[in-house]
C-alpha cells in the first residue's frame, strides 16, 4: 500500500514539471496590466448639460456620494436673463478599495436660462473642442509620457419631465454636440410622473432622437458567447434609455432602513429602488460597466475625428502655400504663355501684368491671405492655427504634404 502511494505521488510530481515546462506564463499579462493600471489610477470627465433646475447637482451628488457643489452660488431670476453659458469644473480624486479615480465633473450653468438660447451649445462645443485641441498639441509635443486627459468621455444629457418630448432646444444641443461627445440622455425628475407617463415619454423621446437623427451613445453589442442572464440585462439597459432618474441628498427612513431618497405627504421615493426609477442602472452603466467603453469611444471616434479634420485643414494649407510658391516660381521663366482662343493680344498682355503684380504682392498682403486660409481652418471648427501648425504638428504636414506630392506626380503623369 506505502508502496502504492510513493508511486502516484511520483506521478504527480512528473506531471506538475511537464505542466511547468510546457507553461511560458503569458496567462499573467492581464495580472500585469492590472497591477499597472491600478499603480497608474484612473480618470473619467462627466460633463452635465441642461436647463438650470432640473436636478443636475443634485444627481452627481447622489451618484457619486460626494458634495461637488459647495461653492455653487445660485443665481436670482433677473440675474439668469443675462447669464451667458458658464463652463465649470469639479475635480475630486476618489478611492474605493486600492482604486483611485480622478472623477471631473464639467457642469454649463446658465444653459437654456435666457430669453434667446440661439446657439447657446456653442460656448459648451467649444470647450469640448478646445480639450480635444490640448490633447491634440500635448500629443504632439515632446513631454508625451504625462499627457493630462480633459477630454469629455461621457455627457448627460437632462430632458425636462413637464414637456412633451424632446424641446427645440434639446435637439439642436444634441445634434450640435453628437459628433464630439457620447450623449446619454437622461429623464429628469421622474419622481413628478407616474409609471405610465414614464413609459409613454420613454418612447416619444426614443422616436424624436430616431427621427431628428440624433446620435446618442449606442451601447456595444454584447459578445454571443455571453449567457442569457447578461444579455437580458444589456437588452434592458438599451431599453431603459433615456435613463428615468432622481436625485437626492438626503437620507430617509423607509421600511426600518435609511435610504437616499425623497419623503412626500405620501410616501417616500428612493432614489436606488429599482422599482422607483433608473437611478441605479444609470451609475452600474456609467461607473461599472461602461466606463471603460466610454472612454475608448472618446478617442477612437470623437477625438480621431477631430484629429483628421484638424490634419485635412492643415493639408489644404500647406498645398495652398505650396501652389503659391510654385507660382512665384513659374513666373520667374521666360517660357512664352498660350493665348486662349477668342482673347486678343492686348489682352493677354493685361492678365499677364495682373498676373505679374500678383505674383510680386508686397509680403504684408500675403500674410492677409494666409491668414485668410487659417480663418477658413477656424471657420470648419478647427481650432488649430497656423502658430500650432508651424509648431507642434509640422511632421504630420511634411507626411501629409508628401502624399499631395505623390498625388500631384500621379496627376500630372496621367
Ligand atoms: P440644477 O440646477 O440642474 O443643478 O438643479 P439642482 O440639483 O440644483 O436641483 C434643483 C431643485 O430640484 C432642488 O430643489 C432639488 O432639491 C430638486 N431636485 C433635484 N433632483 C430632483 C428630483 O429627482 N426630483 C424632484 N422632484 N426634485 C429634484
Amino acid at each position: 500500500m506505502a508502496a502504492h502511494s510513493t508511486v502516484s505521488r511520483d506521478c504527480e510530481v512528473r506531471l506538475t514539471e511537464d505542466q511547468d515546462k510546457e507553461y511560458v506564463g503569458f496567462a499573467t499579462l492581464p495580472n500585469q496590466v492590472h497591477r499597472k493600471s491600478v499603480k497608474k489610477g484612473f480618470d473619467f470627465t462627466l460633463m452635465v448639460a441642461g436647463e438650470s433646475g432640473l436636478g443636475k447637482s443634485t444627481l452627481v451628488n447622489s451618484l457619486f456620494l460626494t458634495d461637488l457643489y459647495k461653492d455653487r452660488k445660485l443665481l436670482n431670476a433677473e440675474e439668469r436673463i443675462t447669464q451667458t453659458v458658464e463652463i465649470t469644473k469639479h475635480t475630486v480624486d476618489i478611492e474605493e478599495k486600492g482604486v483611485k479615480l480622478k472623477l471631473t465633473i464639467v457642469d454649463t450653468p446658465g444653459f437654456g436660462d435666457a430669453v434667446n438660447n440661439t446657439e447657446c451649445w456653442k460656448s459648451v462645443a467649444d470647450y469640448i473642442d478646445q480639450q480635444f485641441e490640448q490633447y491634440f498639441r500635448d500629443e504632439s509635443g515632446l513631454n508625451r509620457k504625462n499627457i493630462q486627459d480633459n477630454r469629455v468621455h461621457c455627457c448627460l444629457y437632462f430632458i425636462s419631465p413637464f414637456g412633451h418630448g424632446l424641446r427645440p432646444l434639446d435637439v439642436e444641443f444634441m445634434k450640435a454636440l453628437h459628433e464630439k461627445v457620447n450623449i446619454v440622455p437622461v429623464l429628469a425628475k421622474a419622481d413628478t410622473l407616474t409609471p405610465l407617463e414614464v413609459k409613454k415619454k420613454k418612447i416619444k423621446i426614443r422616436e424624436e432622437i430616431e427621427q431628428y437623427g440624433i446620435k446618442i451613445y449606442q451601447f456595444p453589442d454584447c459578445d454571443s458567447d455571453e449567457d442569457e442572464e447578461f444579455k437580458q440585462q444589456d437588452q434592458e439597459l438599451k431599453d431603459s434609455i433615456p435613463f428615468a432618474v432622481i436625485g437626492s441628498n438626503t437620507v430617509v427612513e423607509a421600511k426600518g432602513k435609511r435610504v437616499r431618497g425623497r419623503l412626500y405627504p405620501w410616501g417616500i421615493v428612493e432614489v436606488e429602488n429599482p422599482a422607483h426609477c433608473d437611478f441605479v442602472k444609470l451609475r452600474n452603466m456609467l461607473v461599472r460597466t461602461h466606463m471603460q467603453d466610454l472612454k475608448d469611444v472618446t478617442r477612437e471616434t470623437h477625438y480621431e475625428n477631430y484629429r483628421a479634420h484638424c490634419i485635412q485643414s492643415m493639408t489644404r494649407m500647406v498645398v495652398k502655400e505650396r501652389n503659391r510658391n510654385k507660382l512665384t516660381r513659374e513666373s520667374g521663366t521666360d517660357f512664352p504663355i498660350p493665348t486662349a482662343p477668342g482673347v486678343s493680344d492686348s489682352e493677354t498682355e493685361k492678365l499677364i501684368r495682373e498676373k505679374d503684380e500678383e505674383v510680386r504682392q508686397p509680403p504684408h498682403t500675403q500674410t492677409q491671405e494666409q491668414e485668410c486660409v487659417t480663418q477658413e481652418c477656424v471657420d470648419q471648427e478647427c481650432v488649430m492655427h497656423d502658430e500650432c501648425v508651424q509648431e507642434s504638428v509640422q511632421e504630420e504636414c511634411v507626411m501629409q504634404e508628401e502624399s499631395v506630392q505623390e498625388a500631384e506626380h500621379c496627376a500630372e503623369l496621367c
